[in-house]
């Protein structure tokens, strides 16, 4: 076994860190205000090839291992502190590697380029205003009509909404066949009945949030993710991608945490000495940095087993990935956010201020302890049915 990344893999972690602190903390401040990621950040990702990573170089990507993947999905959480750029970098590289593999020839040829060049956006949308957990009820119904689909129902709490509007793109969509089973489909947000609604969000405010409704909008066939009545699947193994960078994000943004919580402790003194000196603190960051290196190679080890099994179409360890990354994701954003709140309680009054900052991560880990992704108890129980069998799932 060997933990060592390789001379490239370093290389590149490096090559973003410094993105991550020259350009994304530099702006971190203006995303959160103004309410999106600036062009030229964007397009500065396009340039490092951080968008839509893992789609292979014929479709505009740089064909990334799920691995690097991770490891630029670290840096980018700790260099843009609220969330919002980790959330675009995800989005595009998770259910960019979903397109690259089922949509059809043609379709990854017209889209995925534009979206590994920042000027179009990729999404997911999945969750519906009756809920986002229990996917089976969903209520939007897609049927065939000649060469199209037509798609009817609503979509909320979906990110990237704004953005697709803006720079064009869409979202891969779930939705019920009348013919059985489940279509996943690429939905362009400009297309006819097709209309939008932003939400107000307590962070990562640079990335919207909002509602999708479709009104018999007619989806071209070779829009279909996978194989008609098979979204599902499809959609599943995007969100096992998926939520790996997601708790990769959390990682880079605890380690974010705890490096400016060490920096404060080291100078900050009380009754004589350094606040580090405390043992109460102290022991604080021995126990924190521990959970959160832990967690670390938890979720590199996720992503290594993308690259054996998942990316290469062997579902073979299914169960095994499957357990890697639910777990990663239940113990990533807890751990994340509590790095941030212990740090804010190190800093005392000055951690509740923005100039310090802390609340950007804040405001934005706490988008992935409410649900983004999948709630933290469908983690508990995908692992439970992993772990135990399906038999003890406790419902359909
Ligand atoms: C900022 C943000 C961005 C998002 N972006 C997207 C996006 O891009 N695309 C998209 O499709 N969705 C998106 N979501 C929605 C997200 O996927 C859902 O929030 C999530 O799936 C949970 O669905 P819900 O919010 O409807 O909660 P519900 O499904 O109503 O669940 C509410 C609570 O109950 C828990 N719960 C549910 N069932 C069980 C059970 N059986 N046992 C125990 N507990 C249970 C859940 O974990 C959750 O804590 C986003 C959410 C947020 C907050």
């Amino acid at each position: 076994m060997d933990f060592r990344l390789s001379d490239e893999e370093e290389a590149f972690q490096t090559a973003v860190r410094r993105f991550g602190d020259r350009v994304l903390r530099a702006h971190e401040r203006q995303i959160d205000a103004e309410g999106r990621i600036p062009d030229n950040v964007l397009a500065a990702m396009a340039e490092l090839g951080l968008l839509a990573m893992p789609v292979p170089a014929e479709y505009g990507g740089m064909g990334a291992s799920a691995v690097l993947t991770e490891l630029a999905s670290e840096e980018i959480g700790r260099g843009d502190f609220s969330m919002a750029t980790a959330v675009f970098f995800l989005l595009e590289a998770g259910w960019g590697y979903l397109m690259s593999r089922y949509a059809p020839e043609a379709t990854r040829k017209e889209v995925l380029p534009n979206v590994c060049a920042g000027k179009t956006f990729l999404g997911v949308a999945t969750t519906e205003p009756s809920g986002g957990s229990d996917l089976a009820a969903m209520r939007t119904r897609s049927r065939r009509d000649g060469e199209d689909f037509v798609l009817r129902g609503e979509k909320s709490f979906v990110s990237g909404v704004e953005e697709a509007k803006r720079l064009g793109g869409g979202h891969l969509t779930l939705s019920k066949s009348d013919a059985g089973g489940f279509n996943f489909l690429y939905v362009p947000t400009r297309s006819d009945g097709v209309s939008t609604q932003r939400f107000t969000n307590m962070g990562r405010m640079g990335i919207s949030t909002g509602g999708l409704t479709y009104e018999d909008a007619r989806i071209p066939q070779r829009y279909l993710i996978g194989a008609e009545g098979k979204g599902f699947e499809c959609a599943m193994e995007g969100f096992s991608v998926a939520r790996t960078f997601v708790s990769a994000a959390c990682i880079g943004a605890a380690e974010r945490a705890l490096e400016t919580g060490m920096a404060y402790i080291r100078e900050r003194t009380a009754f004589g000495q350094p606040l580090g000196k405390f043992e109460g603190i102290q022991f604080e960051l021995a126990d924190l940095w521990t959970q959160v290196e832990a967690v670390k190679w938890q979720c590199r080890r996720a992503a290594w087993l993308l690259d054996q099994y998942t990316l290469k179409g062997d579902v073979s360890h299914r169960s095994e990935v499957d357990r890697a990354v639910a777990s990663v994701k239940l113990t990533a954003p807890p751990i994340a956010f509590e790095c941030v709140k212990r740090v804010m309680m190190w800093f005392g009054a000055a951690g509740y201020t923005k100039e310090v900052g802390l609340e950007l991560g804040f405001r934005g880990i706490m988008s992935y302890l409410v649900g983004a992704e999948g709630g933290l108890n469908i983690m508990r129980i995908i692992l439970g049915r992993e772990l135990l069998g399906k038999e003890f799932v406790p419902y359909k």
